[in-house]
């Protein structure tokens, strides 16, 4: 347990980094928004990219922090919908998921 805990800090600094990047880029700190109408508008569809990449770091963190949350609740390793074990070789390949494979299933079948 003590590995997964590691394993998601270490990820969870990974993308905060991440974030920090990706915020610096859409002020354009390091890269101010062109005089030219042209190149700014190339810039601003690089800046819708770079916000779906920035949602997508923040969902993976959200889910991170849960998952650590669950770690010191000592909730972890439990389905948080059938309270049922998950599977230890699941929460290896997903070590944030919250579901185990039955409900997981069943969950995106309801999608
Ligand atoms: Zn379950």
């Amino acid at each position: 347990m003590n590995g997964i805990k590691k394993e998601l800090l270490k990820k969870r600094d990974e993308l905060e980094g991440r974030l920090r990047s990706i915020t610096r880029n859409v002020r354009h700190e390091d890269n101010p928004l062109s005089g030219d109408w042209r190149e700014q508008a190339v810039q601003r569809e690089n800046d819708e990219v770079i916000d779906a990449l920035g949602n997508e770091a923040q969902r993976e963190l959200e889910q991170i922090n849960q998952a650590l949350q669950r770690i010191d609740s000592g909730e972890y390793s439990h389905c948080s919908d059938c309270g049922e074990e998950i599977q230890k070789a699941r929460l290896e390949t997903l070590p944030y998921t919250s579901l185990c494979v039955q409900c997981a299933a069943k969950h995106e079948a309801s999608i």
